[in-house]
This record gives C-alpha cells, structure tokens and sequence, in this order.
C-alpha cells in the first residue's frame, strides 16, 4: 500500500536507531504464519499501536494501529530482498534526532 520511514520515538527504540524502515499491505490480503509475541504501546501522535516481534530472536516484525486497524505495518528488514524497498515519505520526522540524516528528497508527512 505504502513506504515510508518513521522517526518517532518508539521506533527509535524497537530498532534501537534513529528511524524505522516500514511499508504497509491490507491485513485483510495478508496471512501471518508462525508465534509472535506483541506489546501495545501508544505512539507519539496519541494512538493505540501494537508491536509484534520475534519471540525467539526479539526481532521486531510488523505493527497495527488503531489508526488503520485493517493494515500491518512490516518492518522492511522483515523482506527477502530488500532491495525493493523504496520509501515514499518520512513520518514522525518532528520526533528525529539531530544525528539521524535522512535523504532531504524524501517528502516529509506528519501523522495526526
Ligand atoms: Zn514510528
């Protein structure tokens, strides 16, 4: 559906780095095989966002959010080849910090 790269503070922290890389498909196309374990946690634009991760490695996986219950949110990581991956916008980017450069070509959206 769409790419992007998100800045805002939990991400920082599931990828224990400036920004996540993520792209997102209709939850009602998309079958998830195999455990993952999840926490919810409420993003910096107030809503109810559930991150689900490896339990054996920690790995982080996708997200849902009240904002879109129908999508997952993949981490591009999660790819094969992620060659692919191309982001189309930087959310969240009021949230980066000073030392995570992200390509000014790269349109920047707010998320409300
Ligand atoms: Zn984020």
């Amino acid at each position: 559906m769409f790419s992007l790269l998100c800045q805002c503070t939990q991400c920082q922290k599931i990828t224990g780095s400036g920004h996540s890389a993520q792209f997102a498909v209709d939850a009602n196309k998309t079958e998830i095989e195999g455990l993952v374990k999840k926490y919810k946690l409420i993003s910096d634009a107030g809503n109810s966002v559930e991150s689900a991760f490896c339990p054996n490695c920690g790995n982080p996986i996708y997200k849902t959010t009240s904002m879109m219950p129908d999508t997952f949110v993949f981490h591009a990581a999660t790819l094969d080849d992620q060659r692919f991956f191309k982001p189309k916008f930087v959310v969240n980017s009021g949230s980066g910090q000073l030392w995570d450069h992200i390509d000014p070509g790269i349109e920047r959206k707010e998320q409300g």
